[in-house]
């Protein structure tokens, strides 16, 4: 047992050999932290100049942050079971390879785990970020106590993730999950960032409002919102929706209904084709609360009816806003 500083300024102590560190590799911020064995947060750095940089510096950071962190904490790296890293994008997992990423600049087939693999002794695990926070909601959030599970974050977009029997379920690329392209509407006019029409990414999520917001005023809709005159759709977000739910916004809540429909139309797909015992929704959106999460519930029973043989939850992440690196620090949990 050793003695750290932890981030509330109490003096902690944790097992050595059992410290889990995870690299949280966003769009505005690359977060690092280590992480204890039971998911409980030791000590993590945020930095928000990464995105312009080449490939070779943002190696140069994660592998200064993450020493820095171990030394800071009055640890070596023996003392470290591994690092996990999550990234936005398509992974090769098998490869630790990304093969594309709209977060960062350049990433084509960059091969991210064994570059930063060849810093450390301890090993290193690469995979997206919807995988990693999937896994994280797993072993210490709103999954502890299951075998199977499937992890849905709806935000800007939609990104999933499957534990089947303990294990991620990854696919042969390692793309599986991709749940946000599940066509849940084929004659939508949502135009989904692959090309397609009506993926559930396309009409749920936060990239779908600006143009849900703009077509029901269009149709004389009267918002409660009070928007400036001008005001431009492009920034209509949850948050604003959220707002407009707080004020009993018809405008705002049809949107949110019609977002937890196409949402409880996914989850009855997800369940007729995996039959996990739960699903658990993160990310922006469910700042919505209860009216969405009920609806939600509401649309996937009313789908699924008699065909539900035993319980089925649907619940919320637990975790919290630190889900992205102490998902990816999870991830080194896979490796024992
Ligand atoms: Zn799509």
């Amino acid at each position: 047992m050793i003695l750290s500083l932890a981030p509330n300024n109490h003096y902690k102590t944790y097992d050595m050999k059992k410290i889990l560190c995870g690299v949280d590799i966003g769009g505005t911020k690359l977060s690092t932290a280590l992480v204890k064995y039971d998911g409980e947060l030791i000590d993590k750095c945020i930095d928000c100049d990464h995105v312009d940089k080449p490939e070779h510096e943002l190696v140069e950071q994660i592998t200064a942050n993450i020493k820095r962190l171990i030394r800071n904490n009055g640890l070596t790296e023996t003392d470290v079971l591994g690092i996990g890293i999550g990234c936005a994008g398509h992974i090769r997992f098998r490869d630790g390879v990304i093969i594309t990423t709209s977060n960062l600049k350049g990433y084509k087939d960059y091969p991210l785990r064994d570059t930063v693999q060849q810093n450390f002794s301890i090993p290193v695990i690469l995979d997206n970020d919807a995988n990693a926070q999937a896994f994280g909601e797993f072993r210490f959030g709103a999954g502890k106590g299951y075998d199977s599970m499937v992890f849905l974050t709806i935000s800007t977009g939609i990104g999933a993730g499957i534990i089947i029997d303990n294990k991620l379920y990854r696919g042969l690329t390692g793309t599986a999950g991709e749940f946000g392209h599940m066509i849940v509407e084929p004659n939508s006019e949502l135009i989904c960032t692959c090309g397609n029409r009506g993926c559930l990414m396309a009409c749920a999520c936060g990239m779908a409002l600006p143009h849900l917001f703009r077509k029901k005023i269009g149709e004389g809709k009267i918002s409660k919102l009070n928007l400036p005159p001008g005001f431009d759709y492009e920034k209509v977000d949850g948050k604003l929706l959220k707002q407009g739910l707080d004020m009993d916004d018809p405008v705002s809540k049809e949107i949110i209904i019609d977002s937890a429909y196409y949402v409880g139309i996914g989850i009855y797909n997800i369940f007729q084709a995996l039959n996990p015992p739960l699903v658990v929704l993160g990310g922006g959106l469910l700042s919505w609360g209860e009216f969405y999460l009920s609806r939600i519930r509401e649309t996937f029973n009313d789908l699924a009816r008699d065909m539900i043989y035993d319980p089925f939850g649907i619940e919320v992440s637990k975790i919290g806003p630190d889900v992205g690196v102490i998902g990816a620090a999870s991830l080194a949990l896979e490796l024992c």
